[in-house]
């Protein structure tokens, strides 16, 4: 590379270190990082392939932030306090500008959610980001998809479907308004960590919502053994959904858009109201429906269950 492996990895990804438990970080071989007692390791990792889960030419700072958003979002579905990141990163050039502003992005969210970049590998191949983030929580606080129980009421975080939607206009217009909000909600996701951290030890379950939320609602029944119930009359439809598309597109983006890392979670029906109520300083999260016995999702419409086509998002379907 022109700039050198080594050169690059010195200017764009070497920082002082700021966490005192990162023992060693960029430079040797490996990074020696201290894990604190009674906690366990929290470990995740994604993927972003250019064309695939970014268009070409996305600005290259939304590339940063969007591949560590989808790892942090992770975290946060698990209840866990993010700790550290590794970044392999594949390029097929290197462009000082696209490496300061994806860098930039990267940091940007990394300093605000306290994770710091500990390691990782750089190669010359097609555009491929690969993170890898590790958290720590208290094993028996940890939110996992197999707790949810019949009665439990089921919930969503903030305005899913907006990002989806933000995606299908970049789609259109590719020269869309970079300020425009739907599209900033597609490139600039914000993971959940807070929420995720407030429900360790109250939710019953909890998952990201990354392939939409009807698919990824499935994956939870499945895993806790139940069925759930979504009222499609209480989904919240946000108003820079509904001023843009008509209902039936609002409700399409919010079951099947996945790119805004909302979190799916159920809380047991008798501390549901003091939950949402001490949740109100955290983030909006909305009622949507159920957990009853038996298995799959069933979607309501004035309390009449109707048929609603088509599940996640799958790479290999
Ligand atoms: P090795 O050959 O021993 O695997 P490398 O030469 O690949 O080591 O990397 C040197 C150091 O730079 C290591 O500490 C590695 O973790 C770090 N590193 C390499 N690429 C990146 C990157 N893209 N971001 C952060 N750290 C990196
Ligand atoms: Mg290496």
């Amino acid at each position: 590379m022109s700039l050198g492996e080594f050169d690059l990895i010195a200017r764009y990804f070497s920082r002082p270190s700021r966490r005192a438990d990162v023992l060693l970080g960029v430079g040797d071989d490996a990074a020696l990082l201290a894990v604190p007692p009674g906690q366990a390791l929290v470990a995740a990792t994604d993927t972003l392939v250019e064309d695939r889960h970014f268009l070409r030419g996305a600005p290259p700072d939304s590339i940063g932030h969007q591949a560590l958003a989808v790892n942090l979002s992770d975290l946060a579905a698990m209840g866990a306090d993010p700790a550290w990141a590794l970044l392999a990163l594949s390029l097929p050039e290197v462009s000082e500008p696209w490496l300061e502003g994806f860098a930039a992005g990267l940091y940007r969210l990394a300093d605000r959610s306290g994770i710091e970049l500990v390691g990782g590998d750089t190669v010359r191949g097609p555009l491929v980001v690969t993170i890898e983030v590790l958290g720590c929580v208290e094993p028996s606080l940890a939110l996992r998809r197999s707790g949810a129980r019949a009665g439990d009421w089921l919930f969503v975080s903030g305005s899913p479907g907006e990002a989806a939607a933000g995606l299908d206009v970049l789609r259109k217009e590719p020269q869309a308004a970079a300020d425009d909000v739907l599209v900033r909600r597609y490139r600039y996701a914000e993971p959940r960590l807070e929420l995720g951290r407030a429900l360790r030890g109250r939710a019953t379950a909890a998952m990201d919502v990354s392939d939409g939320l009807l698919g990824d609602l499935e994956k939870l029944c499945v895993a806790s053994g139940v069925s759930a119930r979504i009222d499609l009359d209480r989904l919240p439809i946000s108003a820079s959904l509904s001023r843009r598309f008509d209902r039936a597109t609002c409700e399409r983006y919010i079951l099947h858009g996945g790119d805004d890392y909302e979190l799916l979670f159920t809380l047991p029906a008798a501390i549901a109201p003091s939950v949402v109520r001490s949740l109100e300083p955290v983030c909006v999260v909305t009622c949507i429906g159920e957990i009853a016995a038996g298995t799959g999702v069933t979607c309501l419409r004035g309390g009449a269950v109707v048929a609603v086509p088509g599940g996640g998002y799958d790479h290999f379907a």
